[in-house]
Order: structure tokens, then C-alpha cells, then sequence
């Protein structure tokens, strides 16, 4: 017998759970999920009676889902250990996936095939053709949508980052940004953050934060618009959307589609925010066309190629930009192709060794 946890944590949604109170404790036995603390009160589910698939960014969640009289409840799992203690009692194939389609015996009515056949046929289909599902999905939540969530996902995480309202840079980062977002639908929000890590991030709908760790490490204003076009272009493309999307699951994308924003949608969304991880293709993507926005900006797109190089060959600090945003090789190679040639571009005219301030 393996030493398998008995308990674990996860994150509950379902009627009457607060989504500000979601993190639960549960223990499991025989009989099936006791929740604890908090939500100890819960109904029990038995074994029987949950189902599970794999779900979240990179399916690394493990999402259990089921049924009570007052409605639907699910949890969501993330920690290896937590999860091992579910899967000890969980049936080992999960449970909420492609059926099969049933045998097709013999059936002549034409109403039957319509009525039994053709859903299946369909649901078949949609699974299979999940990703361009949310390739249609993410180009149908309206912007608005998009904003109004990335707004309440970003009011939460700056609860935890020491936005500075003064730092000598902000000028300098905000003149950058507009002229990296001219036209876009997106209302641009740029902050700097306290916080030694080398690193800069955006959030879906336009809010992009900028480590001083990251002012401190760039030599260049240059430098630091490649880093601010590279992002603008992860919101610009719907990066962020895309894996929140094919995270949150497809009740969710429904109702991300018309336009609502639930509370467990929100919830589930910043749940899944330091989770996301973008994919090679997309790190590649907001390169390609940062340097494009970079270019069309008159600001010299060399400073993508430097920074990140520079940061590539430092082993001494590894940055947390690499970590999220792998300078591989063949980035860079295609950033390097991608650069206009014989083409000039006027300085940016900042004070950068005095803007960037130090790096705390
Ligand atoms: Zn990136």
C-alpha cells in the first residue's frame, strides 16, 4: 500500500459558498468528502455520487464535481498531495469525458438518430475540436467583459503588490506605454511595483505592472519598452483570456460569452491568474508583434533583443521573467529576423540611469 494522504486543500464553488471564503479543508474516508472548518456544515459527498476530470491551465487541477438538492458544487484541487488523497477513493479514469458513441445497433428510425445519435455526434466533436472552441469562444467575449473581469481580477492582486505612485519612473513607463498602445481598444492602466524580483506582467483588459527590480536591471528606456510592447501585446492578443478561458471551463465561457460576470467566474479567474503560464507560440507571438508595436511606435526594437539576451546570460540572478518568459534561443533568433533592417530610430528622451531608480 502506498502512504496516501487522508486530507487535503482545495478551492470549493457552489451555492451559498462566498467566494472571498472558498479555500476549503477536507478529509476523506470511505464514506466520501468532510469538509471542514469553515464549510464543515457542507453536505458529504459520497464517492458514487462525485464525478472528476482534469481541468485548470496545463490540466494540472484536479476539478471533483457534484450534485445536491440546493445545486452544483465542485472543488478544485491543485496541490499533488491534496489530489493523491481524492484519487486514492476516485474512480481511475475520470469520469466527466468522451463517451463513446453507443453501439449503433440497428436503428431505423430516422427520429432516433436525430434525437440520440446526433448529440452525441456533436458533443464528440466539440471535445474534440476543444481548442478551436476557445479560439471562438475568446473572440466572442466582449471586450467590455474582458475588461470588467481583468478590473476586479487586478483590484485583487494589488492588494498584495506595493503599487508606488511616486517613483521618478512613472512618467517615463506611462509616455512608453501610450505610445505602445495607440489605438487600442484596451483603457491601459501601467503601475510600478516595489519588489526586487526582475519582473513585469499584464493582466487581461490592460493593467501591466512593472517590478523596480525590472527598471534596475534594464540600462535602457529602450530596453524597458521591449519588455512593456512584449506585454501589451499578451493583453492586445488575448493571452491572458485564452488560458483563463480553457481554465474556467465551459460554464463559464458561456456565460463569458454573454456577458456575465458571475462571482465564482471572477473568483476562478484570480484563482487561475498565477497559475497561467503562456506557451511558447504565445511568447513568440507578443515578441513578433511587440516589435512590430515597437517599430510603428519609432522606438528601437534592439532593446527586445539586448534585455532579454543580457538577462540570458547573467546565471547569478535568474530572473523571474525567465521563468515565465523562457529566453530561449529561438526566440531570440526570430526576434533577431524580425527586426526592420537599415532602419533608424530616434533616441527616447529620458534621464534613463536617473528614472530607473533603485532597484527596492
Ligand atoms: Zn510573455
Amino acid at each position: 500500500m502506498k502512504n496516501v494522504a487522508s486530507s487535503g486543500t482545495g478551492l470549493l464553488f457552489g451555492p451559498g459558498v462566498d467566494p472571498a471564503e472558498n479555500a476549503a479543508r477536507f478529509s476523506v474516508s470511505a464514506l466520501g468528502i468532510q469538509f471542514q472548518g469553515l464549510h464543515a456544515a457542507l453536505h458529504v459527498p459520497a464517492w458514487s455520487a462525485v464525478r472528476w476530470r482534469r481541468g485548470g491551465f496545463n490540466d494540472t487541477q484536479l476539478l471533483v464535481e457534484w450534485t445536491t438538492p440546493a445545486g452544483e458544487f465542485s472543488l478544485s484541487v491543485g496541490d499533488v498531495a491534496s489530489q493523491g488523497a481524492l484519487l486514492a477513493h476516485l474512480p481511475s479514469a475520470p469520469s466527466i469525458t468522451t463517451r463513446p458513441s453507443q453501439t449503433t445497433r440497428a436503428v431505423s428510425s430516422t427520429v432516433i438518430v436525430v434525437l440520440v445519435l446526433l448529440p452525441i455526434v456533436v458533443i464528440g466533436l466539440l471535445l474534440w475540436q476543444a481548442d478551436r472552441l476557445i479560439d471562438w469562444a475568446v473572440s466572442n467575449i466582449p471586450v467590455e467583459t474582458e475588461i470588467r473581469l481583468g478590473r476586479e481580477a487586478f483590484a485583487q492582486q494589488r492588494q498584495g503588490l506595493a503599487i508606488l505612485e511616486d517613483h521618478p519612473g512613472l512618467p517615463m513607463l506611462r509616455q512608453i506605454g501610450a505610445r505602445l498602445t495607440q489605438g487600442s481598444p484596451y483603457p491601459y492602466e501601467f503601475h510600478i511595483a516595489r519588489d526586487e524580483a526582475i519582473n513585469a506582467f499584464a493582466m487581461p483588459g490592460g493593467f501591466v505592472v512593472v517590478h523596480t527590480g525590472l527598471l534596475a536591471s534594464a540600462d535602457t528606456a529602450e530596453e524597458l519598452a521591449a519588455v512593456v510592447a512584449h506585454e501589451v501585446q499578451h493583453v492586445e492578443r488575448r493571452h491572458g483570456l485564452r488560458g483563463l478561458v480553457h481554465a474556467a471551463g465551459w460554464r463559464a465561457v458561456l456565460s463569458l460569452v454573454l456577458g456575465n460576470t458571475g462571482g465564482s467566474i471572477a473568483g476562478s479567474w484570480v484563482e487561475n491568474l498565477g497559475d497561467l503560464r503562456f506557451s511558447r507560440s504565445q511568447e513568440t507571438d507578443a515578441d513578433l508583434e511587440g516589435v512590430k508595436a515597437l517599430v510603428r511606435a519609432d522606438i528601437d526594437p534592439q532593446g527586445m533583443v539586448a534585455f532579454f539576451s543580457r538577462l540570458a546570460k547573467d546565471p547569478s540572478h535568474l530572473p523571474a521573467l525567465l521563468s515565465s518568459h523562457p529566453a530561449s534561443t529561438e526566440r531570440m533568433t526570430a526576434v533577431r529576423a524580425a527586426l526592420p533592417k537599415d532602419r533608424a530610430y530616434p533616441p527616447l528622451p529620458y534621464d534613463y540611469q536617473r528614472l530607473r531608480g533603485a532597484a527596492k
